[in-house]
């Protein structure tokens, strides 16, 4: 059979990918010591990204894709070994959504104008080199969604991963680059130092080859990234409310809530946090998170302590954050029985345990005296955030009044707040949702310049 020019081509590459990947040092693609050597590699990578083709950095993709479902169980049980938080099988399905559904190099379209004048498109660019900075709550998931995205536009990555879970975010990133030397692509698409800390990070931010910084974390790093003077895309903290009208499916409602709320112990940051119920179906929700949906109704005196050991202080007791249900009520002495997944309770708005973002299965539910008294409750606890919202109702002027009233980036209806991710509902994932910059669900288009290319007079064929 005659060897064709481009089955040359694959054998080289292949070939190429294995030298690389043999002059490597075992598990270190992508680890450097130093932050400015990181980036020094990650934009020698990116000019060889920018000269590849679209299909090419597909290939890519879809090597990292299927390493990420391979993986997927070795990053879950790693994400909660380093971390302490979360759940593994909640973590597996994670990684399998930021496989199968965050957009690769099809997300970048282009807009035409065609007319007696010629031809303008705007295309979208890579902006070169992306600083990027992860959360301990999501840190693989958020690293591997994050480099498809800067990818398929044409990035490279620098990240700054939570210290907390950096073993689990170093894994994600060697995965990475093993996936791009495997595909024939450079090593160090994404990049990172041994040890990030807040001195590597303002190396990152400051660094004049990094224009833009995209931040997943809670407010003080999104403040960080918005006053370094470089562009920053915000995807900052939640705290959303999950309504519950009189014309909802209660039964169905309690069931919904209860199963986004305790997805990986509350850790994402979409998860339903607290409850406004109108007071005409308050007590039958109770009912039902109770007695068919395994929470545990919390005593006066048991929400004291759990105040006293969750937010201690008056600080947030990061050693209880996205652990589950019976092991926080172990910590105020309940030994809870086996089938417990939440804890429940009434109380008003302004209770600690219901005003803060607490990322752990403990929803307080709030009783509103009308529709319009639930939506200014939810608005208040949503403190301005603009990130995620919940409703369950069939009234869908209730809902359009929320949804103008509340403002996120996200707002889910009679569904588990997961179905936002594309979990049970339509639409694309991503674990970096720019909530205060308002991109709202990131993606490859996110990670890209828009250009307009002008050919005067001529090309439109009309
Ligand atoms: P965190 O804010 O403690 O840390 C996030 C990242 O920011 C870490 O890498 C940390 O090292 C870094 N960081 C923190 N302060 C910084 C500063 N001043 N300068 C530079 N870097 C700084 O958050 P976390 O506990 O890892 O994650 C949970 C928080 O993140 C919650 O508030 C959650 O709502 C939010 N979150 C938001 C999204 C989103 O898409 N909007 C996704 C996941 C998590």
């Amino acid at each position: 059979m005659p060897i064709s020019e481009s089955m040359v081509q694959d054998i080289v590459q292949e070939v190429m990918a294995k030298m690389q990947i043999a002059d490597a040092p075992a598990g270190k693609h992508g680890i450097f010591k130093d932050m400015n050597e990181a980036i020094e590699a990650a934009k020698a990578s990116q000019k060889i990204v920018r000269k590849m083709s679209l299909d090419q950095r597909e290939k890519i993709i879809t090597c990292i894709r299927r390493k990420t479902k391979e993986n997927a169980e070795i990053l879950a049980r790693m994400g909660v070994d380093e971390t302490g938080m979360g759940n593994v099988g909640d973590k597996i399905l994670k990684h399998h959504l930021v496989a199968d559904k965050t957009p690769g190099t099809e997300d970048l379209s282009t807009t035409a104008w065609s007319g007696d004048r010629g031809l303008t498109l705007i295309e979208m660019g890579p902006f070169g080199v992306i600083g990027a900075i992860t959360p301990c709550t999501n840190p693989s998931e958020t690293i591997l969604c994050n480099t498809i995205g800067m990818l398929a536009g044409g990035n490279t990555v620098v990240f700054n991963p939570h210290p907390a879970a950096i073993k689990t975010s170093i894994y994600a990133i060697n995965l990475l680059n093993e996936a791009s030397l495997e595909s024939g692509g450079p090593d160090n698409i994404a990049v990172t130092v041994e040890k990030p800390t807040l001195e590597t990070s303002n190396i990152m931010m400051k660094h004049k080859d990094i224009p833009l910084i995209a931040a997943t974390g809670g407010p003080g790093v999104v403040t960080a990234v918005l006053s370094s003077g470089k562009r920053g895309i915000g995807a900052g903290a939640g705290n959303p409310p999950a309504v519950v009208d009189e014309t909802a499916d209660v039964r169905k409602a309690a069931q919904d809530i209860v199963n986004g709320c305790t997805f990986d112990n509350n850790l994402p940051c979409i998860a339903e946090k607290e409850i406004v119920a109108v007071a005409s179906i308050t007590d039958e929700l109770m009912h039902y998170l109770v007695s068919e949906n395994d929470c545990y109704l919390a005593s006066k005196e048991e929400q004291d302590k759990l105040v006293e050991t969750v937010l201690a202080g008056g600080k947030l007791n990061r050693k209880c954050v996205g652990r589950d249900a019976r092991t926080l009520l172990s910590m105020i002495g309940v030994n809870a029985p086996a089938n417990i997944r939440c804890i429940v309770f009434e109380g008003p708005k302004e209770h600690p345990l219901i005003a803060t973002e607490l990322m752990m299965p403990i929803l307080g539910v709030v009783r509103a005296k009308d529709f319009d008294d639930a939506v200014e409750q939810a608005v208040w606890l949503e403190h301005g955030n603009r990130h995620s919202a919940h409703i369950h109702s069939k009234n869908i002027d209730n809902i359009t009044k929320y949804a103008k009233a509340i403002d996120t980036a996200i707002l889910v209806k009679n569904a588990p707040s997961y179905a936002a991710l594309g979990f049970g509902g339509e639409g694309y994932c991503t674990f970096t949702i720019a909530s205060r910059t308002g991109e709202g669900l990131t993606s490859a288009s996110t990670f890209t310049k828009r250009r307009r290319c002008v050919m005067a007079d001529s090309l439109c064929i009309r």
